[in-house]
């Protein structure tokens, strides 16, 4: 009797400590939840449309090696180590939820989806075996004094967008994606070594209209041009000036369509129309938004270090190791 009393009250005690149990305390932000460093990232390869699984700071390496040109600055190197695992981290944090085209990764090798990334034998084959020595080595040494650093906006892994030249000053992500992000805001980028990018792109009108605009709208804009002339109108610009919509013939298009559906480098664009052909003179590479790669070269022979680019074209960011 006293052995079952004792039973009673021991199922007692356990029954009143789990319910009385207090919930869960919520992490403070500072901590970010994530799979330990050394966890695995699996990569879906377009190639071979297989998924290969390796080391999180392995990967980092053939980013850093596919994103940027290894002949950079040491730092600007190391920002950009700490950029690409801060954006593998997110989706790995996620298990490869968050927009993924392919179940079962983390990341793909298409930088429509995700970054580039080279293994060892494509980087000996891009780089032949002398460079390679030298560069992957300066690369790997990159990743590794970075080590676990991460870049983080109210205590979150922060999607830390780049791109190769903004040409002068950055955009704020709601100019280009229609979404405003505290921490990617327009910043001046004051040695961007752009002159390299500019690019001239030459269309007639049939393929300008051919491009932009489909025949329905041109058919409902009235006073079209019975000759096939066709006209080209600034009726937007983004908050650094460069256009963010354009009338095509009274058909608004927006800048961003018509960087993508023309091939052009940048936003950054200006246009002069002679007799019945269109050209577009680019300044900078890519959507301008995040840190600005030949910007981080320039701060970075300025005597930047990593984390002061980073800090320059992620407004407001902390970082951490996790
Ligand atoms: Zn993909
Ligand atoms: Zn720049």
């Amino acid at each position: 009797m006293r052995l079952r009393l004792g039973f009673l009250l021991l199922a007692t005690t356990v029954i009143m400590a789990v319910w009385l149990y207090p919930k869960p305390i919520p992490v403070p932000k500072e901590q970010i939840e994530v799979r330990p460093v050394g966890e695995q990232v699996r990569l879906y390869r377009h190639a071979g449309g297989i998924i290969e699984t390796m080391p999180l700071e392995d990967y980092v390496v053939g980013v850093v090696a596919a994103e940027m040109p290894a002949s950079f600055p040491f730092e600007a190197l190391k920002a950009q180590a700490v950029a690409a695992r801060t954006y593998t981290l997110r989706r790995v944090v996620s298990n490869g939820v968050e927009n993924n085209p392919h179940p079962g990764a983390d990341v793909c090798d298409d930088p429509r989806h995700s970054q580039v990334y080279y293994s060892r034998r494509e980087l000996k084959e891009t780089w032949g075996p002398l460079k390679y020595y030298r560069y992957y080595y300066k690369i790997k040494q990159a990743v590794n004094e970075t080590a676990g650093v991460v870049i983080t906006y109210s205590g979150q892994l922060i999607d830390p967008v780049y791109h190769a030249s903004c040409g002068g000053c950055t955009e704020n992500a709601g100019d280009v994606w229609k979404y405003d992000i505290p921490y990617l805001k327009s910043v001046v980028c004051p040695y961007d070594d752009h002159i390299r990018l500019n690019e001239e792109k030459s269309f007639t009108f049939a393929e300008l209209k051919k491009a932009l605009v489909s025949r329905e709208a041109l058919a409902s804009t009235s006073g079209q041009s019975k000759t096939g002339a066709l006209t080209l109108m600034l009726t937007e610009k983004t908050a650094t000036g460069r256009p963010k919509e354009i009338a095509v013939s009274g058909v608004p298009v927006a800048a961003t369509v018509m960087r993508e559906r023309l091939g052009l480098k940048s936003t950054r664009f200006t246009w002069d129309i002679q007799e019945d052909r269109v050209s577009f003179a680019t300044v900078g590479y890519g959507h301008g938004v995040g840190l600005c790669q030949y910007g981080a070269k320039g701060l970075a022979e300025h005597g930047s270090t990593f984390d002061q680019i980073l800090h320059h074209y992620y407004t407001g960011v902390c970082i951490v190791d996790y």
